[in-house]
């Protein structure tokens, strides 16, 4: 079996990885494979690569509530580490533990 990259969810899942260059080779390899030929995934990784967080954060403010709370979910659920920047509650998603100051 080939290390190959089928599916555009294990692409996302890998792709902190690769940026940061923590990545092993033979990943990074697939990785970029799979890059080559999926669309959705190039544009997603330009926009990824190319924005800030600061305008990722503008963008997200002209997003519509309902497409930025799928995709922070997503994101979440996808990347290990991601975290929803967003204030608490905002994205109505898992990212936020509720608050245990309060009670
Ligand atoms: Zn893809």
């Amino acid at each position: 079996m080939g290390d190959v990259i089928e599916q555009c969810k294990e692409c996302v899942a890998l792709l902190g990885d690769y940026l940061d260059g923590s990545l092993p080779h033979e990943r990074a390899d697939a990785l970029e494979r799979h890059l080559s030929r999926c669309m959705p995934c190039i544009t997603f990784v330009r926009t990824y690569k190319k924005t800030s967080v600061l305008a990722r954060e503008a963008l997200a403010a002209q997003m519509p509530q309902e497409l930025v709370s799928s995709l922070q979910q997503f994101l979440s659920g996808a990347i290990p580490g991601f975290r929803c920047e967003g204030k608490k509650g905002e994205c109505g998603g898992s990212a936020h533990k509720p608050d245990p100051k309060k009670s």
